[in-house]
C-alpha cells in the first residue's frame, strides 16, 4: 500500500467482537512462525492504516476479538495525540462476530469464533472417531475400503462385511 509502517500497534477496543476481512495474509512469516498474520486496510483517525490480526487471536488465545490492533506509518498515539481511553474513528469493513458464529463441527453444540471448531475440538473429534472404529489403523482401513468401493475395486458384499466387523452388535 506504499506505506512504511511504524513498528508497534495501537490497540482499539470496540463495543463488540468483530471478524475482519483480510486484504493480505502473511502465512507463518519468519518473524512469528507459529501463526498467520492477517492485514486489513482501514482509515484510523483520518490516516491510512492497517488492522493486524493473528490466527492466534482468531482462535481466542490472545487479544479478545473486540480489540483491533492498528499499525500505521507513524506512531498513532503521538500523531493523533491520543491518551489511554480516548475515542478514535476507525473506518473499515468489519463483521460482528455474532453474524459469523457457527456450531462446532465436533457436535458439542458450542459456538465457534468463526472457524469450524472450538479450539482443541478438532483433535477431540479425531480421537473420538478413531475410538469408534478401534484406533487409527482401523480408521485408515475403513477409508481404504470406502475408496475401493467407490472405485469399483470392492464388492458391496465385501464392504458390508467389513463395516459389520467394525460395528458388530453383541
Ligand atoms: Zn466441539
Amino acid at each position: 500500500m506504499g506505506l512504511s509502517l511504524f513498528p508497534g500497534t495501537l490497540n482499539v477496543r470496540l463495543s463488540q467482537p468483530v471478524v475482519i476481512s483480510a486484504d493480505f495474509v502473511l502465512e507463518r512469516p519468519t518473524c512469528v512462525e507459529y501463526e498467520d498474520i492477517k492485514l486489513q486496510r482501514c482509515i484510523a483517525g483520518g490516516l491510512p492504516a492497517l488492522i493486524l490480526r493473528t490466527s492466534t487471536q482468531e482462535q481466542g488465545n490472545s487479544h479478545p476479538l473486540d480489540v483491533l490492533e492498528i499499525m500505521a506509518g507513524s506512531k498513532l498515539r503521538e500523531t493523533l495525540n491520543l491518551n489511554d481511553g480516548d475515542p478514535i474513528v476507525v473506518e473499515a469493513n468489519l463483521t460482528p462476530l455474532g453474524n459469523v458464529m457457527s456450531s462446532c463441527a465436533c457436535g458439542c453444540g458450542k459456538q465457534t469464533a468463526g472457524g469450524s471448531f472450538v479450539p482443541g475440538h478438532d483433535q477431540k473429534l479425531r480421537t473420538r472417531t478413531e475410538e469408534r472404529v478401534g484406533g487409527v489403523v482401523a480408521l485408515a482401513k475403513l477409508v481404504d475400503s470406502v475408496e475401493q468401493l467407490a472405485r469399483g475395486q470392492l464388492s458391496n458384499a465385501d464392504f458390508e462385511a467389513h463395516a459389520r466387523r467394525l460395528f458388530t452388535v453383541s
